[in-house]
């Protein structure tokens, strides 16, 4: 059996949603620059709808015996380095090979070990994936070693809500009230802000706290928008209200500094990882003891191929790793694994709510659980009816 083609689907649906898609102000470090403050790319233009129009790519991967393996929904940018510098790699190998066809992709992508092109070589291993589970007539986490569980435990990321503390007391009890016993919030305080940056960042904290009650956990989103003394400040002065980790509190880059803030952090985690790619990236972070929380993500950090090799070297040192978004690929990655390795899985509403859309099967958390698909493959297929706005063949 034999890779014959790649194909790209462009397709457009109209998502009628009535919640908020872009109440909050968000931290992001370019935000230090005043034209581009408050500048975020969010999944839908906040002034198009409701209903908005979204358009999306999905990526398909067929055999010799008319087997496709399907990976969605993409941006612009995943398709057009696809058909640049992978697509052509494809034809004519062993749908089954994932692991060499990985290789070859990393190993020809020199320059792509980091960032877009990692992205888009993330999607092609998921398709192929995708594929091997149809072929095999498996769900994804069976080949890989599960279920683990039957169901995952999902956190409400509120990426999207406001930050106003009466609005942020009436949202946490209103996902609360629907199962969600876990919560991330994205804080707007910065250091520019100084103490009042820190202020209203405990504001939004002790507002979360009382709306969740003493159970639950709290999770507080930075964006890599502080420096290590205003980190230092927060962890200090939030300890009464108890946070569950302070998530990217410092750029990437700043591996040093994220070892300093996790030798320091008392009673809570530091977490990082959403922008590291690949099993020599999470490592440099895993060496330097930089994070108490892994959260790469499956769909840009290498696929489903890297995700398991970076589980099991975080299991080595016995960090979690809690993945950044990633949708259906991030439940099987989860299932794959034991639960002291992935403990849950992030519900971005404001990213998994539009993907659906374009989902035969919808990834919908119940009673603040995901549960684990069972059709083969990744359960990405598109649904039926969406406008098709043009196909394309990539390769082959
Ligand atoms: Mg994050």
């Amino acid at each position: 059996m034999r890779i014959d083609r790649v194909r790209a689907m462009h397709v457009r649906a109209q998502w009628d949603y009535h919640e908020p898609v872009a109440e909050a102000h968000l931290a992001r470090p370019a935000a230090i620059y005043p034209g581009l403050a408050g500048k975020v790319n969010w999944p839908v233009d906040p002034a198009g709808g409701p209903p908005y129009t979204i358009d999306r790519h999905f990526l398909l991967i067929d055999t010799d015996q008319g087997i496709t393996g399907v990976c969605g929904a993409l941006g612009d940018e995943d398709c057009a380095i696809i058909k640049r510098t992978f697509a052509n790699l494809l034809v004519g190998e062993d749908p089954h090979a994932v692991e060499r066809i990985w290789d070859k992709m990393y190993r020809h992508a020199i320059h792509g070990r980091k960032g877009a092109a990692m992205l888009a070589l993330s999607k092609v291993d998921l398709a192929l994936w995708d594929l091997k589970g149809k072929l095999l007539g498996a769900p994804v986490y069976q080949l890989l070693g599960g279920p683990t569980r039957s169901r995952i435990k999902a956190y409400a990321s509120m990426l999207g809500y406001s930050v106003e503390p009466n609005k942020v007391i009436e949202r946490t009890r209103h996902f609360a009230a629907q199962g969600f016993t876990a919560f991330k919030w994205f804080l707007p305080g910065v250091p520019h802000d100084g103490e009042a940056g820190i202020r209203r960042n405990l504001a939004i904290i002790r507002a979360a706290r009382e709306a969740a009650g003493p159970a639950a956990d709290l999770m507080f989103d930075a964006w890599s928008s502080w420096n290590v003394p205003f980190t230092q400040r927060m962890i200090e002065l939030s300890a009464p209200y108890r946070p569950t980790w302070f998530e990217e509190p410092v750029l990437a880059d700043l591996i040093p500094q994220y070892a300093e803030l996790r030798r320091g952090a008392r009673g809570v985690f530091i977490s990082g990882g959403e922008h590291e790619y690949t099993r020599w990236g999470i490592k440099a972070l895993l060496d330097a003891q930089a994070v108490h929380i892994l959260q790469p993500d499956v769909t840009w950090a290498g696929g489903l191929s890297e995700m398991t090799k970076i589980c099991a070297l975080a299991s080595a040192y016995a960090i979690p790793v809690i993945p950044h978004h990633g949708g259906w690929a991030s439940t099987h990655l989860i299932a794959s694994q034991a639960i002291s390795t992935c403990p849950m899985q992030e519900w971005l509403f404001l990213a998994g709510r539009p993907d659906n859309v374009f989902y035969k099967h919808k990834l919908v958390p119940v009673d603040g659980h995901i549960h684990l698909p069972s059709a083969p493959g990744l359960s990405m297929d598109m649904a039926d009816g969406l406008d098709l706005l043009e196909e394309s063949v990539l390769a082959g």
